[in-house]
This record gives structure tokens, C-alpha cells and sequence, in this order.
């Protein structure tokens, strides 16, 4: 284990200082990071540079199971492990079936091809334009601006290209101006999507030159980030970066979410800051087996999210990435998840259930089906009580 964050030569005033230490946060800084100050653990740099990334490290911290041990013995190639301080703080260090965790900390069946899995199932590398650039839909294109994350999710679904050092997505600015000239070039492009890996793993000063750049086309109406950041390194959303964010309005941001828990004092102060400039926040989050696949889980991040003013955009049934099959329920679990939402709490904590489609279909949404049939001129509709109610609809069934 590192002992200390040895990334400044000298003494500098350290970004974010100020931002909240919870107890649980503290506790664990204490016990495993000793030499951390609590300014470097809530300096960005430091939680990206201190993460647990190897079997030996992530055994000084976590009480393994077999499973898991002899997963991380064998993890080689492929996605990497990396979880922050932060983040592992708020897992179960001694429970192998604590839910953060089981997203984070490889087990065997990772290494299991099951039949209908693939390592690009959405084919992505199909509809790529330039290299980085996905363009799928009509008017919006999503762009992987690197291939790194702060923390690496287990059923990740560009495991197959996240986490390479200097690998393929690995931020680079001639790559960027490739994507950027195609986007010029094609003015239907109104929509950008900045992905990755986790654009938020980014300097201040590259995303400012990229959110410029973009921000500098015309035809560039909207400009939205999807990020894990705020839940994983929540310190990572700085006065100066919320600054920076700010001078590129319109832009969103969409918050990765996968449960509960990781609502703590500091995901919430991040959430708060990003809103406090003006970035509308909408969330996703991927239907994970044993981990938020059910009713009354999903209902307490809904309302988390929303407490915190993100908007539930998206809840993903889980993508056949290679590896994934512990990961996924069956796609009747998320419409019986909708299902205990709809009606049953405030209409905004209900998200679109998607399956993004094998094949580079693009995302389908699900919902449970509330027209029950016709009965005349009546069309018969089903409340989220099970009761039949009518609606007249004379010409309904003509169209
Ligand atoms: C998800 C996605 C988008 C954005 O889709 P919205 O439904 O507009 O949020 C754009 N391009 C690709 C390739 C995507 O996977």
C-alpha cells in the first residue's frame, strides 16, 4: 500500500480543501491511509493516484473471499481494477456480498463467455466515424474522450476498451480534433455526448479547451457529460472545475448511479455544487443482480437522486458484455421495478427502463404494458393499483 500521496514536490495550497470528510470517510482514512493528510484525501489527484489496483492492495483493505482472491490473482489483461480510497470506504470491507463492492472487486465468473455475450455488444466499433466518435442516432453523437475512469465497474460496457494505459481511448488531442472536424463537418450534429471511460478524469485545462472547442460550433445546441465521478471521487467537483463548467452552458450532466449507498455527505456536496451552476443532472443507472434489482432499492435511489436535484433519466438492463451473466436479471425484473415505481411515488422518480440493443440497435425502452385492450369505443387502461379503468376513445380504433 502507498502510504502517502507523493505527488507534489513542494507544499501548494491544495484545491478543495475545504470540501465535507464524513466520519465513516475519516475512519477508514485513518486506518488504511495514515499518512494521507485530509486535504490530500479530498484533493481529486491524490484519490486517482491512491487507488486500490492490485490483489495485494486491495487485500490490505478488504476481507477477501475465495472467489475474489483467485479472480484478482488471475486478472492480467482486460479491465482493469481500480477503486478510489473514497469509494472503497464506503464499501463492505469484510462482506463479499455488499453491493458496491460486488460491482468493484472481480469474482471468477468475470472470466466466463456465456452464450449471446461480446465484448462491443451494442457495436459501437460499428457505427464509429472517427476513431472515439460514435455516431448512432440522426442528430447527437456520443463522444469517448478517454479511456479512463476513476473507478472501474465490473459489467462495464466498453470493459473492452477503458483502462489501457495510452491504449486506443486514452484522451489525446489530435484525436479530439479528429471527432471535433467531424462534427463541424456535419451540421444535423445538435446533441454531443461526452463519455468515456469518465470525462470528469480529466484536467481542468482539457476540458475546458474541449467544452470550448464544442461550444464553438454553431450547429451545437446541447452538450451533455455522463459521469461517475460525483458518487466515486466526489471531490473531484472543485469550485474551479464547477467555474469552468459554468462559461459552457447549455450542459447537462448525467450521473452514474448504481445504489443507495452511495448518497454520503460528500456525493451529496458534489451534486449540490454542480447544481448550484446551473447544470441540469440526470442520472443511470444499470440493473445489477443481487445489488438494486428490486423494488424497494430502487425506490431509495430514486429518491436520493432526486433529493440531491438529479432527475432519474435512465435505468439499463444490464449489457452481454463478456463476463456479465452474474450481473444480469431477467428484463421482467426491471419492468416489475418500473412497474413498483409508476403511480406508486412522484412521477420524477420514475426513470425510462432501456435495453440498448445487441447489434447497434440503440436504445429501446420498456414499460409495462397499461393498455389492457378495447371494449368498444372504449379503450381499457390498467392504474398502479391493477384496477381497469375506461377511456373514451371513439376513434381510436380507427388509426
Ligand atoms: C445513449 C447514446 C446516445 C444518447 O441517447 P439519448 O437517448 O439521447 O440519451 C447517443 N449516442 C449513443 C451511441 C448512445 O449510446
Amino acid at each position: 500500500m502507498k502510504t502517502g500521496c507523493s505527488i507534489y514536490r513542494k507544499p501548494r495550497p491544495i484545491e478543495g480543501a475545504e470540501f465535507p470528510l464524513s466520519d465513516a470517510a475519516d475512519q477508514f482514512r485513518r486506518r488504511f491511509f495514515p499518512n494521507v493528510t485530509t486535504a490530500e484525501w479530498n484533493d481529486w489527484r491524490c484519490q486517482m493516484r491512491l487507488r486500490i489496483r492490485s490483489l495485494v492492495q486491495v487485500e490490505q483493505v478488504f476481507q477477501l473471499s475465495d472467489d475474489e482472491r483467485a479472480a484478482l490473482s488471475q486478472h492480467t489483461t482486460g479491465l482493469p481494477v481500480g477503486i478510489t480510497p473514497y469509494y472503497a470506504s464506503i464499501m463492505g470491507l469484510d462482506d463479499p456480498s455488499e453491493p458496491l463492492r460486488r460491482t468493484h472487486i472481480p469474482v471468477e465468473q468475470e472470466y466466463l463467455k456465456n452464450p449471446g455475450e461480446a465484448n462491443d455488444p451494442l457495436s459501437e466499433d460499428q457505427d464509429t466515424s472517427t476513431p472515439g466518435l460514435v455516431h448512432r442516432y440522426p442528430d447527437r453523437v456520443l463522444f469517448l474522450t478517454t479511456g479512463t475512469c476513476s473507478t472501474y465497474c465490473r459489467y462495464c460496457t466498453r470493459s473492452r476498451m477503458v483502462g489501457q494505459a495510452g491504449g486506443e481511448y486514452q484522451f489525446s488531442t489530435r484525436q479530439a480534433e479528429q471527432a471535433l472536424a467531424y462534427i463541424e463537418a456535419h451540421p444535423e450534429i445538435r446533441d454531443v455526448l461526452l463519455s468515456g471511460g469518465d470525462p470528469l478524469t480529466l484536467g481542468d485545462e482539457k476540458l475546458d479547451w474541449l467544452l470550448g472547442r464544442l461550444r464553438s460550433i454553431p450547429h451545437v445546441e446541447f452538450v451533455r457529460i455522463g459521469s461517475k465521478v460525483p458518487v466515486v471521487m466526489p471531490m473531484r467537483i472543485t469550485p474551479k472545475l464547477t467555474a469552468i463548467l459554468r462559461r459552457h452552458h447549455p450542459l447537462w450532466l448525467s450521473v452514474h448511479a448504481t445504489h443507495p449507498a452511495e448518497f454520503t455527505p460528500e456525493a451529496t456536496e458534489a451534486l449540490a455544487r454542480l447544481a448550484d451552476a446551473g447544470i441540469p443532472l440526470g442520472s443511470q443507472t444499470v440493473l445489477l443482480k443481487g445489488i438494486n434489482d428490486d423494488v424497494g432499492t430502487m425506490k431509495t435511489l430514486m429518491h436520493a437522486l432526486l433529493k440531491c436535484r438529479v432527475r432519474p433519466y435512465y435505468v439499463y438492463q444490464c449489457d452481454p458484455i463478456t463476463g456479465s451473466a452474474h450481473f444480469r436479471t431477467p428484463v421482467s425484473k426491471g419492468l416489475e421495478i418500473i412497474e413498483g415505481l409508476r403511480g406508486h411515488t412522484s412521477g420524477y422518480a420514475v426513470p425510462t427502463f432501456v435495453i440498448d440493443a445487441p447489434g447497434g440497435g440503440g436504445k429501446i425502452p420498456l414499460s409495462p404494458n397499461s393498455v389492457v385492450g378495447r371494449d368498444g369505443a372504449d379503450l381499457l387502461l390498467k392504474n398502479h393499483k391493477g384496477e381497469i379503468f375506461r377511456y373514451p376513445d371513439p376513434h381510436g380504433s380507427e388509426g
